[in-house]
């Protein structure tokens, strides 16, 4: 089987400055770093990772090129990214000397995907594969009820959330997966409690508090997190979605792909970066927590 993962790529700009810019200030930066980003990036490294197989849907510019090498080199498989005739997307992110950050994010090339190019990846899918999305791209819709009729299990990550953004998918949803501040927003927005969302599968990952799994006509299922000394947050939740994708290729019954998931995600927040630091299987079966 294989995942499919429509997602964004992303170039992170790490500015380090002594102190975040007041409207109207110059300020010149003590250094830049470049990483890989984008949570569909992450999703597809972490998935890649995990052992099995991705195959990315997405988009570049021209100035992108790099950022197809590193997931290629990470093992994901990019045949289906294109070259767009639109800047890659990009955070812009500066912080200063005590962690406190600014973000600016450009979509760029991930809201240039031509839906044609989505069919022509999905074409090559087989019943039973999973299709994953997230909420940084374009054709998002037309990909889960594509995926719907050719009978994937279609997966949501409802991040950066919007409540319109899942009510539009959400009847073509399998698998719906959110935090825990998602999950109050799209109460407070839509009046849906995560035990009332018409989904099979659903995760609510809670941070430091673990994740709480919600399968339709069964109780809630709560799986604690590891106690671990988390130094960057950041990627958790891309990891823990892509090792409970892996784990669901695998056949992993759900309960077992959530604990390999808490682990993987546990990992990570003792580490600084994204994508580049995300632990493969081997770590996670060895972690000593
Ligand atoms: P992010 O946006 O920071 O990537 P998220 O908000 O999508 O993350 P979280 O609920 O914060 O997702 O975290 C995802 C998973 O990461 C949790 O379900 C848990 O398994 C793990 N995790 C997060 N924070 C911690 C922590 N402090 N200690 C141990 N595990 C953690």
């Amino acid at each position: 089987m294989a995942i499919w993962n429509l997602g964004s790529i992303n170039a992170d700009m790490v500015y380090a400055l002594p102190h975040l810019p007041a409207p109207g200030e110059t300020l010149a930066a003590n250094g830049l770093d470049r990483f890989l980003g984008g949570k569909g990036a992450n999703m597809s490294v972490a998935v890649a990772r995990a052992g099995a197989r991705v195959n990315h849907i997405g988009a570049v510019g021209s100035d992108g090129r790099w950022a197809r090498d590193r997931l290629t080199e990470y093992g994901v498989d990019t045949r289906y990214i294109a070259e767009v005739e639109v800047p890659t997307g990009h955070a812009i992110i500066a912080v200063d000397a005590q962690g406190e950050n600014l973000i600016v994010l450009y979509p760029g090339a991930n809201h240039a995907l031509d839906v044609r190019q989505l069919g022509q990846a999905l074409a090559s899918a087989n019943t039973g594969d999973l299709l994953v999305m997230q909420n940084e791209t374009n054709a998002q819709v037309e990909a889960a009820r594509l995926g719907h009729e050719l009978g994937l299990t279609v997966c949501y990550a409802a991040a950066p959330f919007q409540a319109q953004a899942v009510q539009a998918v959400l009847p073509y949803l399998d698998f719906l997966i959110l935090n825990e501040v998602e999950a109050e927003q799209l109460q407070q927005e839509t009046g849906l409690s995560a035990a009332d969302i018409p989904v099979r599968h659903v995760i609510v990952t809670l941070g430091s508090k673990g994740a709480r799994y919600l399968q339709q006509g069964c109780e809630p299922v709560d799986f604690a997190a590891h106690k671990v000394q988390a130094i960057d947050t950041t990627g958790a939740g891309d990891t823990f979605t892509g090792y409970v994708l892996a784990g669901m290729d695998r056949g992993m019954p759900m309960e077992q792909a959530i604990l390999q998931a808490n682990r993987a995600a546990a990992l990570m927040v003792t580490r600084h970066g994204t994508a580049d630091v995300i632990p493969d299987l081997r770590e996670v079966r060895d972690a000593q927590f």
